[in-house]
This record gives structure tokens, sequence and C-alpha cells, in this order.
């Protein structure tokens, strides 16, 4: 019988596993994608779940997921721990401003949505490896927000030590030093003299150099990671329940700012467990793959472009395949064929639509019109992801189905982009970016080449034990 606490990958090679072996194993070891043998359905619990705070909300989705890997106790007290480094009660409250209920998801301490994954991350990494008695050592690079919520949700854990390299002096004054700031002894940053990159590159190598992978215990903080996935599936079910308390309507509607397609596919699993929502708004920048995928049924690579929302400046979308799997009828053979011929011609056709989504683009003018529209009649200000998400959810208001808006980062992480949507009319700022400048700061120049980068990892180590 196939239950959602065994895990298979997209691809359909390798043996089903349990759900703390699917978490250490990150990507699947056949190069697909980790999920879950089936998704439950929750509907007969909507009831009783509808009034149940975040942790106690988090805990009984998480543990239809987890299984015996965790007793109900230790999920319990790692929820708790992964949600109380978060500045409100609520966790990720509901606000209504103006035509959309905004879920703000931004009250973490890297003031981003990547926290409410992150922070549970860390804890569950460290659990495992206190029940298995082994150590990891992270090892990953950032063009900026991935790294610094990944060095919060590991800093100080025990048997974890994380090495995060950035672009030296090419990412913001406030995410690098919410990287470099941190000065637990596990915490390890490498400022690369070269670009981001320069930086993957440099990870793509170590990681293929097995002997020392394999010597230095390495892993990766991958953005493919199911427990990341999991634990965005809570807030959906949260932002529904609050919104429909809040109107009487039946379910929602749901828009995401998108890129990597990991926020947006576990809004859709919430959706097929049962959650109270009608339809997902997908929203892209210019770097819109994902958007035209859901008008045309044509996914085509593009170029990369720079935009005002960075961390939705990807082409493709690592997430991608699990959905992939579910619409070509969980069939691992065709998810294969497809994804090599994706790999060898950047293009992948699927006829026939999902009535579930509708997507939409916003541009710069788009952008920058939403920052200004919300400050000017809401008094609120969002950051630019944010508002790739308030631009395209105007297109698909419908007074019967109230719309939530995800608020993926805080504006006070993106100045630059408040000044160039309303100059001096107002600042973006926040007591956690503020409190940043100032403080000592540790972190290693070194050049972009795989020889320094595990020179360093292999002195700040010392030698390997066995
Ligand atoms: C990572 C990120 C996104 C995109 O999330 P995906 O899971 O890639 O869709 C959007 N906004 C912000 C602020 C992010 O950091």
């Amino acid at each position: 019988m196939p239950d959602p606490m065994t895990y298979i990958s997209t691809r359909g090679r390798v043996p089903p596993i349990g759900f703390a072996e699917a978490v250490m194993m990150g990507m699947a070891d056949d190069g697909g994608l980790l999920l879950p043998a089936t998704i439950p359905e929750v509907r007969d619990r909507l009831d009783r779940w509808q009034s149940l705070e975040y942790a106690a909300l988090a805990c009984e989705i998480l543990g239809l997921y987890i299984g015996d890997d965790l007793t109900p106790e230790a999920l319990r007290a790692l929820v708790r721990r992964s949600y109380e480094s978060f500045d409100h009660p609520e966790v990720t409250p509901v606000r209504e401003v103006g035509p959309v209920h905004v879920l703000e998801l931004y009250h973490g301490p890297t003031l981003a949505f990547k926290d409410v994954a992150l922070q549970f991350l860390g804890n569950l990494f460290e659990q495992i490896l206190a029940e298995t008695g082994r150590t990891l050592n992270i090892l990953g690079a950032t063009s900026g927000d991935t790294g610094s919520a990944a060095i919060h949700g590991v800093r100080g854990k025990t048997n974890i030590n994380i090495f995060i390299m950035h672009p030296h002096r090419r990412v913001s004054r406030v995410q690098e030093l919410q990287m470099t700031s941190v000065l637990d002894p596990n915490v390890h940053n490498i400022a690369i003299r070269g670009t981001f990159d320069d930086g993957q590159r440099v990870l793509k190598e170590i990681f293929t150099d097995l002997p020392f992978k394999t010597a230095y215990r390495l892993g990766a903080v991958n953005s493919v990671n199911w427990a990341r996935v999991l634990a965005q599936i809570v807030y959906y079910f949260y932002a529904a329940f609050r919104v429909r308390e809040r109107t009487g309507a039946a379910a929602v509607q749901v828009c995401v700012p998108t890129g990597n397609f990991g926020d947006i596919f576990a809004g859709w699993l919430a959706l097929r467990m049962g959650a109270p929502i009608r339809r997902l708004v997908l929203a892209t920048n210019e770097n819109d793959i994902l958007a035209r995928f859901f008008r045309t049924g044509v996914y085509a690579r593009g170029e990369v472009r720079h935009t005002l929302s960075p961390s939705m400046d990807i082409q493709v979308a690592s997430n991608f395949e699990r959905y992939l799997f579910f619409r070509v009828g969980e069939d691992p053979s065709v998810v294969r064929e497809l994804i090599d011929r994706f790999t060898r011609t950047g293009r992948l056709d699927l006829p026939g639509a999902d009535p579930v989504f509708v997507a939409g683009s916003a541009d710069r003018n788009a952008t920058l019109g939403a920052m200004r529209r919300y400050w000017r009649r809401q008094r609120y200000l969002p950051d630019p992801h944010t508002a790739v998400g308030l631009a395209v959810a105007e297109s698909f208001l419908d007074p019967a189905l109230p719309m939530v808006c995800l608020a993926t980062a805080h504006p006070a992480k993106f100045p630059e982009a408040v000044r160039d949507a309303l100059g001096d009319e107002v600042t973006a700022t926040h007591e956690r970016t503020a409190a940043l400048f100032g403080r000592p700061t540790r972190c290693a120049v070194l050049p972009a080449t795989r020889e320094a980068v595990e020179r360093f990892i292999a002195q700040t180590l010392g030698p390997v034990r066995d």
C-alpha cells in the first residue's frame, strides 16, 4: 500500500525510502526529486484544523508525512523551536490590504519566506544526525537569500558545519551582513572573488571530487529538499482558514510569486490534500518560463534576465519536475523521457491544461507600479517579489473568491528597489536589518578555484577521522 510516509523518486529508480532518509538524500540518487508515494486527503479534518494556531496546525500536517521517524513529542518540540525565532506570534499572519489578503511570510530571522522552511530543516537535520550519530558539513553557493536563510537555520547546531560561498562585493550590503555577522563557530562564510556563476562552478567541481566530498561528509542545502516543500504546505492551510473566518467565503485563491516552483508546488499539494483553495495564480517577473508554460503548454528555456526581484531570476525551475510527475499520470518513464528531451533541446510540450492554475508575469514597470499603488493607496509597502504577485493578482480578482497574496520578503531587504519605486517618499526599514550595521563580521575572501575552497574546508574542519 502506498502511504505518504514512504518516498519515491520522480524518475522511478530509487527504492522506496522513509522520511528521514529522504531528507538526508536531498536530491534523489537517480537525479530525480523525492515525493511521498501518495498525497493524504484531509477534507474531513478541516473543521477541526480551522481553529488551530500555527504550530499545532504544522504538527498535524507534518505528522502525516513523517510517520515513525519522529515521535509526536519530538515533532512538537522541533516545530516550537523552529518558529519561536519569528517575530510575530502568529508566525505567518494574514492582513487585509485593499482588495487582497496578504500572507506575510517574512517574520523570520532573515526577513524572507525561506526562513519558514530552513528554520525547520536546520532543526530536523540536527535531530536526525543526533539519532544516527552522523555529522554533516553543508556546502552551498548563494546569490544572496538562500545562503543567509540556510546559515540562520543551522547556526549553533550540533554535528553540523555550514560553508556558504557568495560572490565578493556582488550581493547587497544587507544580504552580506546577514551572512557574515553570524559568528557561531559552525558557520563559515566564503566570499569568492568572482560572480555567482563562479561560485556555482566551484560548488559543482567540489561535489564531483568524490574522494574529497566523502572524506569531509559534504552535503547540500538543496532547494529541492522535500522537507522544505513540506514545511511550506502549512501556511497555505493557515491562510485559507484565516480568510474563511474573516470573509465567510467557502474557499480562496492564492497568488504566489515564484521562480523555482517550490513555494507554489507546496500550495498545489495543499490544494490536492483538500485545503479550501480553489485556484493558484502563478506570478513571475520577466523570467517567465513558468507563466508561459501555464498559458501555452510549452516549457522552453530562455536567457536569464536580471530584474528587481533577484530571487526569482531563474529560468529552469528546479521543483517543476515534481509537478510534471503528476501531470503525466505518475509515470516515471514519461518523466525521464520529457526531462531528457528538455535537457537536449531546451523545450518540452505538454498537451492539455490544468484548471487549477492561472498565470501572469509582471515586468519592471508593473512591479514598480504595484509598489507605488500599495504604498500610496493602502500605506502598505511590498518588497519587489511580493509586488510581482500583487501586480499579477489584479487581473484575477473575483468578488466570490477572496485573493490571498504571498508576501515573500520584507521591503527593508530591497531598499534599492523601494527607492526606484518611490524615491524619497518612504524608506524601508526594519530593526533586524538596522541592527546589522556595525556588528563584527567574519568571512574568508578566496579565489574562485576548487583548490582554494577545498584547502579552506580542510583547514577549518581539521584532519579527517575514521
Ligand atoms: C526564493 C524566493 C522566491 C521564489 O520562491 P520559489 O520557491 O523559488 O518559487 C520569491 N521571493 C523571495 C523573496 C524569495 O527569496
